[in-house]
């Protein structure tokens, strides 16, 4: 089964299943299935008693035809060349379907940040930059933070890199803290980027988000950003919310700022009064216009894709549907908007952030949602417009399957005009 397969080996199926749909020439096709540049380092460390590890760290380019590399860098126990290579192929196609500047690059360190203090986080976050030398850059490729990387990591990486040149060279990372060229807007533009989505996909819809109800799974960064701005802005209900001890559920909406103070004293979201709790399986198949998977991987499945009651599946964790669910969901008329769509907020605005880093001028909270907007609603609408290209020519494809054609189409174009085939 796809969903038992190594991450690599499903970013590539994804992508030929897309390049035989749009017969994608054989040559950029060859090309598109690997990565550019795969890096393995040693990082020694000194460690706090004296005492120095080493630890294994990677840097995929996968594809640098529309621009330099970006992605994220994560810190991870389980982390492995194969999981690095999939994500930054993934990032190639997020880039390309924002249609930002930027080719596809993904990071990564085998260690368990839990167990690190601070002293030991920052020689391994600078050890990293050492080993990676000149392979990374503000026109090379360009880290951010993911999984247990954070702005402070970010703020090192960047100090050390600026050394190792000899220049200050903000540009050189995304995610920095505001103080040293980080962007205004970037903490909750993955959920902002979510909503703008969601607004458009409303309104192709004809659906009146204000009467509406939505399910959140997940109330992390993504999760909880995504309730506070679907409310606030669109007037919409949340009815259902989880975390990974489970959820609450109550069909005449839940109470944001209740639920933040619940969450505050310590306990999950079903610490929250005045709602039924329900299991994060239940959460899927609330009764809700929309459901909003922002936890982790594989949620909805061949096993519960034909029980989902909601018009729309608003994708904002990475991967929440698997291919067998994708197709069901199709075959049943509900709009699942895909991961790379839905949350490319997050690096919409790390592209803001290098802009401005590179222009050393800085913008309004207001500038970058006015342009986060721009950008979003026009990725929405390349992505329908594509839908209903193949419709009107007889076939009928996903919005998952639209959104891989225009962004593969675009580097492939980008491939081609620079001679690579
Ligand atoms: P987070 O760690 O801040 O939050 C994750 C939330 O999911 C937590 O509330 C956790 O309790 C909950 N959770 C964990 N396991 C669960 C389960 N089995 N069922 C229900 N809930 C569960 O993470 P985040 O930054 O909010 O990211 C969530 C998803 O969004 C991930 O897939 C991530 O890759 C994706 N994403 C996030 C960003 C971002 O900017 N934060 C950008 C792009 C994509």
């Amino acid at each position: 089964m796809i969903e038992d397969m190594n991450p690599f080996k499903i970013s590539q199926n994804e992508l030929d299943l897309a390049a035989e749909i749009m017969n994608l020439d054989k040559k950029a096709h060859a090309i598109l299935r690997e990565p550019k540049r795969t890096i393995i380092v040693t990082i020694p460390v000194k460690m706090r008693d004296g005492s120095v590890q080493t630890f294994t760290g990677f840097r995929v380019l996968y594809n640098d035809a529309r621009g330099p590399g970006k992605g994220g860098i994560r810190y991870h126990p389980l982390e492995n060349v194969d999981t690095v290579k999939a994500l930054s192929a993934w990032m190639t196609w997020k880039t390309s379907l924002a249609n930002i500047p930027f080719g596809g690059a993904k990071g990564g360190i085998i260690c368990d940040p839990k167990k690190l203090n601070d002293f030991e986080l920052e020689n391994l976050s600078r050890g990293y930059i050492r080993a990676l030398g000149r392979t990374i850059g503000p026109k090379i490729d360009i880290p951010a933070p993911d999984v247990y990387t954070n702005p402070q990591i970010m703020a090192w990486m960047m100090d050390e890199y600026s050394e190792l040149v000899g220049y200050d060279e903000p540009g050189v990372i995304t995610g920095k803290p505001l103080e040293i060229g980080g962007s205004e807007g970037r903490f909750d533009s993955t959920a902002m980027g979510g909503m703008y989505v969601l607004r458009e996909a409303a309104k192709m819809l004809k659906m009146d988000l204000k009467d509406s109800k939505i399910a959140i799974q997940g109330f992390g960064n993504a999760g909880k950003f995504a309730f506070e701005i679907a409310t606030s802005l669109s007037g919409a209900k949340v009815v259902a919310v989880s975390d990974s001890a489970g959820g609450v559920y109550n069909p005449d909406g839940i109470d944001y700022k209740k639920l933040v103070e619940a969450k505050e004293k310590g306990g999950g979201v079903q610490s929250y009064e005045g709602a039924e709790k329900i299991s994060n399986e239940q959460l899927l198949t609330v009764d809700a216009d929309v459901i909003i998977p922002a936890a982790i991987e594989n949620q909805i499945t061949s096993q519960n894709a034909d029980k989902i009651k909601a018009k729309v599946v608003l994708e904002l964790a990475n991967g929440p549907v698997t291919p067998d669910a994708d197709r069901i969901l199709f075959e049943r008329g509900i709009l699942d908007l895909p991961d790379f769509l839905v949350n490319s907020g997050g690096v919409v605005v790390s592209y803001f952030e290098w802009v401005q880093d590179i222009g050393g001028y800085y913008w309004t909270q207001d500038d970058v949602y006015k342009k986060l907007d721009t950008i979003i609603t026009r990725s929405f609408n390349d992505v329908m417009a594509m839908q209903k290209k193949y419709e009107s020519d007889g076939k009928r494809i996903s919005p998952r399957t639209a959104a891989y054609i225009v962004a593969v189409d675009r580097v492939a174009k980008a491939m081609k005009a620079r001679g690579w085939y």
